[in-house]
C-alpha cells in the first residue's frame, strides 16, 4: 500500500510565498486523499501491487504511470488521477524549500542555458506555460533522451512520465494550491513560487535516472 510521505518542512516554512493554511490543507487533505483513493483502487488487484514490491515508492508509482495501458481499464482512470496525484505532489514538496529560489547550478544550469538561451528566458517561458494551463493542472520541466529539456503542461493529475519524459521541476497550478492567499491571481502565485524552488532537488532529478529506468 502506498503511503503519504513526510512533508520535508513545517507548514509555515514557505511563508510568505506559500501560506501555512494552504500547505496544511494541500498536504493533509488533497495529497492524503489521492493516496487513500489510489490504495482503494488497487485493493482488488494484488498483482499490480506485487509487481512493485520491494521498489521505492516513487519508482513503483512511476512504473504504474508509465504503463497505464497495462492497468485494468476498470481502475485506469482512478490510477491516472490518484496515482498521478500522489506522484506529482510527492515530487512537488521536495522541489520546494525555505530560502530556496535563485538559480540552478551545475548540470541543470548548463542544460537550461543551452536549451532556452538563458535562465531568465527559461523562467519567462515556464511562468507563461504555468499561467496558461487551462483549468486544473501542472507545469513541468521534463527531460527525454530524444527531445531533451522541454516545458510541458498537463491537465488534472497527468504526468509527463506517461509520455516518456522524466520530471525535473513541477508546479501545481490547481486553485487549491493558491486560492486562500492569491485567489484568482495565479500569476502572482507563480511569481512568488520562484522564491521557494529547491534547485538542488531539480538538479538531482535531472541527473538521476531512478524514475526513468524503473
Ligand atoms: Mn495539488
Amino acid at each position: 500500500m502506498f503511503e503519504l510521505p513526510p512533508l520535508p518542512y513545517a507548514y509555515d516554512a514557505l511563508e510568505p510565498y506559500i501560506d501555512a493554511k494552504t500547505m496544511e490543507i494541500h498536504y493533509t487533505k488533497h495529497h492524503a486523499g489521492y493516496v487513500a483513493k489510489l490504495n482503494d483502487a488497487l485493493a482488488g488487484f494484488p498483482a499490480l501491487a506485487q509487481a512493485s514490491a520491494g521498489k521505492p515508492e516513487l519508482q513503483s508509482l512511476a512504473n504504474l504511470l508509465k504503463n497505464l495501458n497495462g492497468v485494468p481499464e476498470s481502475i485506469r482512470t482512478a490510477v491516472r488521477n490518484n496515482g498521478g496525484g500522489h506522484f506529482n505532489h510527492s515530487l512537488f514538496w521536495e522541489l520546494m524549500k525555505p530560502k530556496g529560489g535563485g538559480k540552478p547550478a551545475e548540470e541543470l544550469s548548463s542544460a537550461i542555458t543551452a536549451t532556452f538561451g538563458s535562465f531568465e528566458k527559461f523562467q519567462e517561458e515556464f511562468s507563461k506555460a504555468a499561467a496558461g494551463v487551462f483549468g486544473s493542472g501542472w507545469a513541468w520541466l521534463g527531460m527525454s533522451n530524444s527531445e531533451g529539456l522541454k516545458i510541458i503542461q498537463t491537465s488534472n493529475q497527468e504526468n509527463p512520465i506517461s509520455n516518456g519524459f522524466k520530471p525535473v521541476l513541477c508546479l501545481d497550478v490547481w486553485e487549491h494550491a493558491h486560492y486562500l492567499k492569491y485567489q484568482n491571481r495565479r500569476p502572482d502565485y507563480i511569481t512568488a513560487w520562484w522564491n521557494v524552488v529547491n534547485w538542488e532537488q531539480a538538479n538531482a532529478n535531472f541527473i538521476g535516472d531512478e524514475l526513468v529506468k524503473a
